[in-house]
């Protein structure tokens, strides 16, 4: 079958040096690809929202039936069993094509709790989850923020107390994405409150569809309300639920906050190579690309994206061994989030006045870059700039990063943990 040259080629720099085996993948990952877009294909981006949304589908089911929502899982877990090169190399072939990985709340349900499920639970909680997880029967939101608890999340208050078969919940969490699109919450709870305040949790996996969960949406600064409040009051779950032990919900949480910044900045780099060249011809449309200032920017932008393929292939590397993401992801999440705010910022700029009366549509994503093949509009760039602010903040902002790689990478003394206010 004939592939299509233009959505296949000019990204090499990402590639890792890779055996026959992985390149014989790419190839039937390439094939998958043609089989599932149509022939003038330029990406999802290009699609209307409805079309985006039947594609995404449509996408998704694709690759479940290949366990390709989850490769590196065991095929009796709804995996395809594949090495972690092998997940990077589908990962790349399908971003590079402008092809969903996944729906919204994969990054919940199967790259964040399933991978940690794996690591910390029982292979009969394993059996009954994850499959559920791969067919989309199970979707995930992520309960751990609190409104005393976010970057200091061992002070959360949430309560899980147990009540013969079952666990009773009451607290609220604060930010939890993509919650409405939710049956299920990953919660950390304080299931010991005479423990320290990190050996007392515990993280259960509780439905939402119950009387004691209540969700109530926050609009965010593009207008959107991606986010919720979830209260839980008397909300119960099966004694059984907990991933990992109970009283072991902060290493548990630990790991799948690493998996949480590993899984999406290992890919971003290619998405950000993709938008650094719709920022270009942005620029040139608007006949700018003779500013000496906007051209400054524009190749500290180039080099920062290079700096980033680096950086995301040393945590490949480390994944692709069959390590943990640790706390490498740190600095990768750090970069990137960091460099995506002022690369937008540029693209404000170039805009000028249209930013305040944006055209187009504004992207779908909550977080990061429009998607492949999505038009240059004023609409597209501002929405993707404020949501840019977002992601230096969520996943632990970047003032949290830089402490975890001064203490975990550079060895540097913990800094104290802030004392509680004195009571009036
Ligand atoms: C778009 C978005 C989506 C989110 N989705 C979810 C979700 O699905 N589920 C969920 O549980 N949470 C979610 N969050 C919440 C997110 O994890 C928290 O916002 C984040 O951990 C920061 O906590 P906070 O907002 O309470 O800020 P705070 O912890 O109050 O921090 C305020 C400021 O103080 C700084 N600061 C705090 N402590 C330190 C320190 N020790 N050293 C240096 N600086 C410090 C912070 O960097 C920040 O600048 C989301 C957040 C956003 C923005």
């Amino acid at each position: 079958m004939e592939i299509r040259k233009d959505f296949f080629t000019g990204r090499a720099s990402m590639d890792l040096q890779e055996s026959a085996g992985i390149a014989l993948f790419r190839a039937s990952v390439r094939e998958f690809i043609a089989r599932l877009v149509p022939g003038d294909w330029q990406g999802i981006g290009a699609l209307g929202p409805t079309g985006r949304r039947d594609f995404t589908a449509r996408a998704r089911e694709a690759l479940a039936e290949r366990g390709w929502v989850a490769p590196t899982w065991p095929a009796e877990y709804g995996g395809a069993g594949l090495g972690p090169a092998e997940q990077i190399a589908l990962g790349e072939e399908l971003v590079r094509a402008g092809i969903p990985t996944g729906a919204e709340n994969d990054t919940f349900g199967i790259s964040m709790l399933g991978n940690t499920m794996l690591q910390h639970s029982s292979p009969e909680l394993c059996r009954r989850f994850l499959p559920r997880l791969v067919s989309g029967e199970y979707v995930f939101c992520q309960g751990f923020s609190e409104p005393g608890a976010g970057s200091d999340l061992a002070a959360l208050a949430t309560r899980a107390v147990r009540e013969g078969d079952r666990w009773v919940i009451n607290g609220q969490k604060l930010w939890s994405s993509s919650a409405h699109l939710s049956n299920w919450m990953f919660v950390l709870a304080r299931t010991d409150p005479e423990a320290s305040p990190y050996k007392g949790l515990s993280l259960l996996l509780v439905p939402l569809d119950q009387p004691g969960v209540e969700v109530r949406p926050i609009r965010n600064l593009t207008g959107e309300t991606h986010f919720h409040e979830v209260f839980l009051t008397d909300a119960v779950t099966d004694a059984d639920l907990v991933v990992g032990q109970e009283g072991q919900g902060w290493p548990v949480a630990m790991t799948l906050l690493n998996f949480e910044r590993a899984d999406t900045y290992v890919l971003m780099p290619i998405r950000l190579r993709d938008e650094l060249d719709r920022l270009t011809d942005l620029i040139v449309s608007r006949g700018l690309r003779d500013d000496p200032d906007i051209r400054q920017r524009l190749a500290w932008c180039h080099v920062q994206v290079e700096q980033l393929h680096c950086q995301s292939l040393r945590l490949a590397t480390r994944l692709a061994g069959g390590h943990e993401p640790g706390p490498q992801a740190a600095v990768v999440k750090l970069l990137t989030s960091e460099y995506h705010r002022k690369a937008t910022e540029l693209a404000m700029d170039v805009l000028g006045l249209d930013t305040l009366t944006p055209t187009g549509d504004p992207s779908p994503n909550w977080y990061y870059t429009d998607d492949a093949g999505a038009p240059n509009s004023s609409a597209s760039w501002t929405s993707v700039y404020l949501n840019a602010r977002a992601a230096t903040i969520y996943g632990g902002s970047s003032q949290i990063q830089r402490g975890i790689v001064g203490e975990m990478l550079l060895g540097l003394p913990k800094e104290p943990r802030p004392r509680p206010a004195a009571a009036p």
